[in-house]
């Protein structure tokens, strides 16, 4: 790469941060950290009727929490419109744009007849041939024009550095809008602008794209300006196929930050949304990814947003050995989702805790709900686990818990070790199979009937709530 790398993601802030637009900012970020480039942040919030700067805000905490970090910006378009106008006057001094006159109704009127005649609508230049009295009419009754750009006879091709050459014909391409008659500039107009300005090398952006494409590159040709390497995205489809759904994962950053996934699983996850570094590895740090990403391996087809595969790789971000970043990664989860532990819980319990939890989790909301028996006392017994475990013979399995729970008052000392040797023990004595004694332990001590291994549990709790809770299980859901 012979120029410096010089990318940039360009939201639209109407809403808020979604997987496409996460993952374009992603290969952008990556594309800049690989080439030693740099990665700008453009708010492109000219249409001040739908832009919010609530959604500008999300933008950019979305990707911070992500840390896909920028470079530049945010630059703001709504700050640039002296920039704007002046390239407007450029563009009209030498012919390549137009006022436009025409009416609202007018133009409506003939979209309505090209839908009739089932042609594709085109402006149809009608304004190009205004005489200078007709002009000077218009300008007399007060009608503000918009600007078109001429787009000239011909054909355009530009170089897609992921689909190739990609060809149209100038009669499929519209005369834009540059500026509305309200005097605010356009999409396919600022974004020239500024990426010219900018120094934008490259342009990683959604395949949607491709037909902004043409208008854009018309734009450079008008200008005379160079045309940056283009490379347009594949799709993000539900796994129906179909445009992503709520119900596949059409879902903000912050939703899937509030179920519980981590930024790095996130990321990695991201990544593989119509790329592969080649081969079946699929788990890649951060640093793996910068090395490893190339445009050449982005697919030209749709990805598929595969939610049980996010689901397998948080689990596996979170059974990963560094229990440090776990518990951090938790805390700030904790805190971002304004949830409170209660003080007794300590540092030196959650790092013991977690390992243990997350060993059995897809999510940090799943962590979080594994924690409950240890932070409350207000256990809520699993209903089929009290029916198979209890009910079927609560005598017995009362008197089993009594006489467990009396070796546990005897023991000298209380952990996994202790409690697991008095449970052998005592089965031993009773010649039962010992999911007689540990599921009915576990159902009384966690209220559930799954979770980390049952001694490693009682561990955590403590002497003092174990003995507590086989004292009241049974009347309690006897009752
Ligand atoms: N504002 C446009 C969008 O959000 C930017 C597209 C581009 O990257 O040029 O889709
Ligand atoms: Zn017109």
């Amino acid at each position: 790469m012979d120029k410096k790398v010089r990318v940039r993601i360009a939201p639209s802030p109407t809403g808020a941060i979604h997987v496409g637009l996460a993952r374009s900012a992603l290969y952008n970020y990556l594309f800049a950290r690989k080439h030693g480039g740099t990665f700008i942040l453009r708010i492109e919030d000219t249409d001040a009727a739908r832009s919010t700067t609530e959604s500008a805000d999300a933008i950019i905490k979305g990707l911070g929490w992500l840390g896909i970090t920028f470079d530049e910006g945010p630059y703001y378009q709504s700050r640039r419109m002296d920039i704007y106008k002046q390239y407007v006057d450029k563009l009209i001094k030498t012919g390549h744009a137009y006022h436009c006159y025409c009416t609202p109704e007018r133009l409506a009127e003939e979209r309505k007849k090209a839908e009739a005649e089932k042609r594709a609508w085109r402006y149809d230049k009608w304004c190009l041939h205004l005489t200078p009295d007709e002009k000077a009419s218009f300008e007399a009754q007060g009608v503000k024009p918009a600007i078109r750009l001429l787009i000239p006879e011909g054909q355009t091709t530009f170089h897609d550095l992921i689909h190739g050459d990609i060809t149209r014909e100038h009669k499929d391409v519209d005369d834009f809008v540059a500026v509305r008659s309200n005097g605010i500039p356009t999409y396919n107009f600022v974004v020239v602008i500024d990426d010219y300005l900018m120094e934008m090398t490259h342009i990683l952006r959604a395949v949607e794209h491709i037909s902004n494409t043409f208008k854009q590159v018309l734009l450079y040709k008008a200008f005379g300006w160079d045309i940056p390497e283009f490379a347009h995205l594949p799709l993000i489809l539900g796994e129906d196929k179909k445009k992503l759904s709520k119900r596949h994962g059409a879902m903000s950053l912050e939703e899937f930050r509030k179920l519980g996934y981590l930024p790095d699983a996130m990321v990695n996850f991201l990544a593989l949304l119509g790329w592969s570094p080649g081969g079946d590895k699929e788990i890649m740090s951060r640093a793996e990814l910068v090395d490893l990403f190339s445009i050449e391996r982005i697919n030209t087809s749709n990805a598929v947003f595969d939610m049980q595969k996010l689901e397998w790789m948080n689990g596996e971000y979170l059974r990963a050995p560094d229990t440090e970043k776990l518990l951090s990664a938790f805390q700030e989860w904790l805190q971002s989702q304004a949830i409170t532990l209660p003080s007794e819980c300590s540092a030196d319990f959650l790092s013991k805790a977690l390992p243990l939890i997350a060993e059995r989790s897809r999510t940090l909301a799943e962590v979080y709900d594994s924690l409950f028996p240890y932070l409350s006392e207000d256990l809520v017994y699993d209903e089929k686990g009290v029916e198979k475990h209890f009910r079927k013979d609560p005598d017995a399995v009362k008197e089993r818990l009594r006489l467990y729970r009396e070796r546990l008052v005897a023991l000298s000392e209380f952990n996994k070790e202790t409690t697991e040797e008095a449970l052998r023990q005592l089965i031993e004595e009773l010649g039962i199979k010992a999911g007689l004694l540990i599921h009915p332990v576990r159902l009384a001590v966690t209220g559930r009937t799954v979770g980390p291994p049952l001694f490693d549990c009682l561990e955590l709790l403590g002497r003092d709530r174990v003995l507590a809770r086989l004292e009241v299980f049974g009347d309690y859901v006897e009752e």
